[in-house]
């Protein structure tokens, strides 16, 4: 008794040691060897998890244990337990959503990241972190041939958000702040909103997030017969219609490679229109931009001259762990009027001076993770030109598949394919039944998942359910599309009637 109480207050027995230099040395070789094994034997897993819900809450304790554990005990139940509830995104056979790119160079420099253990908010917390961000931006920014004032040697810059949804949200802050500066505040509800009906929900969760009316988010119809892509003569019949009703058109958001179809709107022309009636024009190139730094697909962001911001998910389709969302602006200002702070615990000389860019006032967070190291790990192990063939190789590939998909009269393309992303579906029977036909393709896409051997998602475009197989995972190979196909073939043959 008594010695137990003794060691409480002075702490001498079983004091922690929990960055043992030694012990990281022979523990991270370990799990560097379990994530190296796990690469390896991944096929031989249901790229789907095929677990029920709560099945983890049957098989782990109701409590955290009081005393350690030994690695080889979590290790077991992460191979036992947790392994079987994990959708694997970096099997060869994943096809759903759009891909979520690792690699052993975005693998090393997450390792180092962890290892450094920073918080970069400001400058001066780790001037590296930074300056690194702000020079592989400019990197990329060059790569995609953005236009200068994105660089950060002007009023611009580039910076590593989270995801997309925080690239958009925090550039609708600026947009807001900005319009609401020169027409003051109490307008508030007379901003107006406008993208494509095939915008992602991310712009949806930040205008709910800013405080924009919901009556006033113009929400407009793509269809077939633009393959998707936003109308300009719509957007400027709904700004002129809001004009007049005494509103104030504030924020445009355009897409490159829609998350539905691909779809890529007119930038050009729409921002002509955006610029004509003083409204942020923010450029959503979540997963395709990345295809934007091989000469012959940058054109489906000519017109990005006319955005004042542009975003592109590095962790969805360049080979940098998640999370690791780039969005560069025209005009770093209109970020930090609105989302700086300046407590007395965070003055240094470097910032009060403006000698440097201190991060925190480009996001919503104060903390950040020292995330360019991983993107320049990619650059430098693996180097532009290698990037792009990498993208070309699964293009090809989705070509490839295109052209299976089309050959066979059970299956339609729907909407051309531009990317990675082969949109089709199970084409209706006799009776021309759309809703039998979407019936059927919502089962051929449970019986293709449940089989475990590969994983593609759907979506709806003008009513008809879609299935989409998007190709980028970075170990899927030629063989790995014609299995997938094969298989989808076999399942859609189960549900063909006889
Ligand atoms: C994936 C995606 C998003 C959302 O990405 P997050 O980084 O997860 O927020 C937004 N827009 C498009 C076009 C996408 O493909």
């Amino acid at each position: 008794m008594e010695n137990g109480s003794r060691n409480r207050e002075n702490g001498s027995r079983n004091v922690l040691k929990p960055m043992d230099s030694e012990q990281l040395r022979e523990y991270g070789h370990r799990m560097v060897d379990f994530i190296a094994d796990y690469y390896k034997t991944i096929e031989s897993f249901p790229v789907l998890s095929q677990v029920q819900p709560g099945y983890l809450h049957n098989i782990l304790p109701d409590s955290a244990p009081d005393h350690p554990e030994t690695v080889e005990q979590v290790l077991d139940d992460v191979k036992t337990k947790i392994l079987p509830g994990v959708t694997h995104w970096q099997s060869p056979n994943f096809f759903a959503y759009y891909p979520s790119n690792s690699s052993v160079a975005g693998f090393l420099g997450e390792m180092l990241s962890a290892g450094l253990g920073i918080v970069g908010f400001s400058w001066v917390t780790s001037p590296a972190a930074t300056e690194l961000e702000m020079i592989v931006l400019d990197w990329i920014a060059k790569m995609l041939n953005l236009p200068d004032q994105f660089l950060s040697k002007g009023k611009g810059g580039g910076v590593i958000q989270g995801s997309a949804s925080e690239a958009v949200l925090v550039v609708m802050i600026a947009a807001r702040d900005k319009v609401l500066r020169s027409v003051g505040k109490n307008a508030l509800g007379k901003l107006v909103v406008y993208s494509s009906d095939q915008t992602h929900s991310a712009l949806q969760k930040a205008c709910q997030i800013s405080g924009i009316h919901p009556e006033n988010c113009r929400v407009l119809k793509a269809d077939s017969s633009t393959n998707y892509a936003l109308r300009p003569e719509l957007l400027q019949e709904a700004v002129s219609r809001d004009l007049e009703a005494g509103l104030i058109p504030f924020f445009l958001c355009g897409n490159v490679g829609t998350t539905s179809s691909t779809a890529v709107d007119p930038l050009g022309a729409l921002g002509k229109i955006a610029k004509s009636n003083e409204m942020w024009f923010h450029v959503d190139a979540a997963y395709a931009g990345s295809a934007c730094i091989c000469p012959e697909y940058r054109q489906y962001i000519d017109g990005v001259e006319t955005a004042d911001s542009f975003n592109m998910n590095a962790h969805k389709w360049f080979l940098t762990n998640f999370d690791c969302s780039l969005l560069w602006v025209k005009d770093q200002y209109a970020l930090t009027e609105a989302l700086s702070t300046n407590p007395e615990f965070l003055k240094n000389k470097a910032s009060q001076e403006n000698l440097v860019v201190d991060y925190k006032d480009w996001q919503i967070p104060l903390g950040r993770r020292f995330r360019s190291l991983k993107l320049w790990m990619v650059l430098r192990l693996y180097g532009a030109e290698t990037l792009k063939n990498y993208i070309r190789n699964h293009i090809k590939l989705a070509k490839d598949l295109e052209q299976l998909v089309s050959q066979d009269p059970n299956f339609e393309v729907i909407t051309p394919r531009i990317f990675a992303l082969v949109c089709f579906r199970m084409v209706p029977t006799d009776d021309n039944d759309e809703k039998k036909c979407n019936r059927r393709n919502l089962e051929l896409l449970e019986a293709v998942n449940s089989s475990g051997k590969l994983f593609i998602s759907h979506t709806a475009l003008s009513g008809k359910i879609v299935l989409r197989c998007a190709i980028g995972a970075p170990l899927t190979e030629e063989k790995h599309v014609k299995e997938t196909w094969k298989v989808i073939q076999e399942k859609a043959s189960c549900l063909l009637p006889k």
